[in-house]
């Protein structure tokens, strides 16, 4: 059922510096409709260059029946979320408050070594230890989509989240399969969208506000056990296909 599957990836930048990213796994009868909604996503965007990567899946994809189980929080400020977060990571990953603040700290003022985000996410042990082989590119992950994204946007759009919600469910969904990856933080690094979220082994936590409006850094830190493999982290994140069949809301 699920032969001949490739995967669609753009990238899109002005002047050098990353503006968006997307990915999708189809079928071969899919794809120039799949590249054509790519395409229109980025249409109204200020770029000077788009690239479009089409490559047939090596391996065959692991099925998912069902993504992370989605919760909202609303709190007054970003700083009653971001003390949130770190008390849920404190019971999670075993790391001292003062220890997980500064490490998510990080990802607000831009978490690669000049103070720029980081292209990929941060990976952090349960010593505390940053172990990401990259500091400025941090760890991607790729290939992850739903069997039917139509679908799912559409449910996901009738209970009031957006495409965005698809794409970040999708990858943090991923994640988490991995037995040693134990949580997720983030923040986009997009400006004015400020929902960021926690994910735990069932758990999608979207929290709002994370992040002050107008800020332009973001980020991901994905928590993993201290003696984690990180070869078999990296092929898992970026070599191995997964399909998500539904959403849980
Ligand atoms: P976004 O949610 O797209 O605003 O991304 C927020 C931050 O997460 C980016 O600045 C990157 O540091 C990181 N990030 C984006 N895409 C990925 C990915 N595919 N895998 C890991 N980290 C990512």
């Amino acid at each position: 059922m699920y032969k001949e599957l490739f995967s669609i990836k753009i990238r899109t930048s002005k002047e050098g510096k990353h503006i968006s990213g997307n990915e999708r796994i189809v079928p071969k009868n899919k794809i120039n409709e799949t590249v054509f909604k790519l395409l229109e996503r980025q249409k109204n965007k200020d770029f000077d260059f788009s690239n479009i990567k089409i490559e047939k899946l090596k391996v065959n994809p692991e099925i998912v029946e069902k993504t992370l189980k989605i919760e909202t929080l609303f709190f007054s400020n970003y700083n009653e979320a971001k003390k949130y977060a770190i008390k849920l990571l404190n019971q999670i990953v075993n790391l001292p408050e003062n220890q997980l603040e500064s490490i998510i700290g990080l990802l607000y003022e831009g978490a690669a070594p000049d103070g720029s985000n980081m292209r990929g996410a941060m990976l952090v042990n349960t010593d505390g230890k940053r172990v990401e082989i990259d500091k400025f590119k941090g760890v991607r992950t790729v290939l992850v989509d739903y069997v039917d994204r139509e679908k799912i946007e559409k449910k996901l759009l009738d209970n009031g989240f957006t495409t965005r919600t698809a794409d970040a469910l999708a990858l943090t969904t991923k994640n988490m399969l991995h037995p040693k990856i134990i949580a997720e933080f983030c923040i986009s690094d997009d400006p004015d969208y400020t929902t960021g979220y926690i994910s735990t082994k069932d758990k999608y936590i979207r929290l709002s506000p994370l992040k002050l409006e107008g800020l332009n850094k973001g980020g991901r830190v994905y928590f993993i056990q201290s003696d984690a493999d990180l070869t078999d982290i990296y092929n898992f994140l970026q070599k191995t296909p997964v399909l998500i069949k539904d959403i849980d809301l």
